[in-house]
């Protein structure tokens, strides 16, 4: 299972960068035919621009698209984010519309092109169908901690080829991570990539994915196994990948990727893996509880958003809430309604002004506490 991981100190320095990564693993050809297809699928998490690091910076997707073009195939770029209301800005704002303009290269809409519907161990969801009639899928996630998921890595970031409303409904349906990574599974066996390549060049520590903190990782990593690049991407942020649910759900499923001894790093970047001691997100500590646990102790274990003087009102936070959990009345920062909260931190995930704070509950600071020592 090789995964590839170069320095890359800024973003001007990605062409080469990328160009060394992908030598590091046969080269482009390996995995892009000519006449093919190929979806470029970056992260657009919402309307932040490329140095709030909370989107895949348009560097290293306009790479990707030089590299797949040498191979005479036709690449594309998509994503459905989590703003749907206004993607328009979300293009705009991430780089990606004036890098596809520059590049001559699509930019799809997945909310209008249609999707088929899936069934999985009881879970529907569905696909959009461009996504499915690609030849080739490449992830191109950021590097990031996330609140709900531990890391936001390669198969995290399939998640965006679900159109639509549906993915703040699921965030209903499954508000444990537990739950939530059976999903992500599903979705990662009807949508694997090709390849998957990450954008670490700047990174998210904290409470990502969009209010941590951008910190300097100076590398691009890549794989053609999606599971065990996302695996050394917690070793470069300090998780254990065991306890992020996603990536063992698929170890327990089988899919390989997700045990340490079987990945072979190779590269000039290696010694990120020996990374500092990157800030977690605070509500890392329930993944320790077991899933049948987690009913009775929920009244003890919840973290509920807090909203700080930076809040303009927008109301984006209570419109993208799934739970119906906040009111805004004119002039006022949102109110919460605590019996309704299920603590799946979307409106944290899409405050433009990075206004909200989740706050554990007091029995959770003393479980993050005491697990601290225990990650690595
Ligand atoms: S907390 Fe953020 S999203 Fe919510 S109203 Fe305030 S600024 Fe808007
Ligand atoms: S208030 Fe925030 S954390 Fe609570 S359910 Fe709504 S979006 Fe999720």
């Amino acid at each position: 299972m090789p995964v590839s991981l170069v320095n890359c100190r800024d973003y001007q320095a990605v062409p080469d960068a990328m160009t060394r990564l992908m030598a590091g693993l046969g080269g482009m050809q390996r995995f892009v035919k000519p006449g093919q297809s190929v979806l470029i699928k970056p992260n657009l998490l919402s309307d932040h621009t490329p140095d709030e690091a909370v989107t895949t910076h348009p560097e290293v997707v306009r790479a990707l698209i030089r590299l797949v073009r040498e191979q005479g195939a036709s690449p594309w770029v998509a994503d459905s984010p989590a703003i749907i209301a206004d993607l328009k800005r979300v293009w705009e704002r991430t780089g990606m519309e004036a890098l596809c303009r520059e590049e001559n290269v699509p930019l799809v809409n997945l909310e209008k092109a249609g999707s088929r519907q899936f069934e999985e161990g009881g879970i529907h969801f569905t696909i959009a169908l461009p996504v499915l009639e690609a030849d080739a899928i490449i992830t191109v996630p950021k590097v990031k901690t996330h609140v709900l998921t531990g890391l936001t890595g390669a198969v995290k970031n399939l998640y965006g080829t679900v159109p639509g409303l549906q993915k703040t409904r699921f965030h209903k349906m499954y508000p444990y991570p537990q739950d939530f990574a059976r999903l992500l599974v599903a979705i990662y066996r009807r949508v694997k990539p090709v390849l998957a390549v990450a954008d670490g060049v700047v990174g998210m520590e904290g409470n990502g994915p969009s209010a941590g903190a951008p910190v300097k990782l100076g590398f691009l990593g890549a794989s053609a196994d999606a599971l065990a690049l996302d695996v050394v991407l917690c070793r470069t942020l300090g998780l254990d990948p065991r306890n992020v649910a996603h990536l063992d759900a698929a170890r327990r499923a089988g899919l390989g990727g997700t045990d340490w001894p079987d990945i072979a790093v190779e590269g000039d970047a290696i010694g990120a893996l020996s990374a500092r001691d990157y800030k977690l997100p605070n509500t890392v500590p329930i993944q320790y509880v077991p899933r049948w646990l987690i009913g009775l102790v929920q009244p003890l274990i919840w973290h509920r958003p807090a909203f700080s003087d930076a809040c303009v009102f927008c109301g984006k936070c209570a419109k993208a809430c799934p739970a119906d959990a906040l009111r805004m009345e004119p002039g006022k920062r949102p109110v919460l309604d605590p019996d309704k909260c299920i603590a799946c931190c979307c409106c944290q995930e899409i405050c433009p002004e990075h206004a909200i704070e989740m706050r554990p509950s007091p029995f959770f600071r003393f479980a993050r506490n005491f697990t601290k020592g225990r990650r690595s």
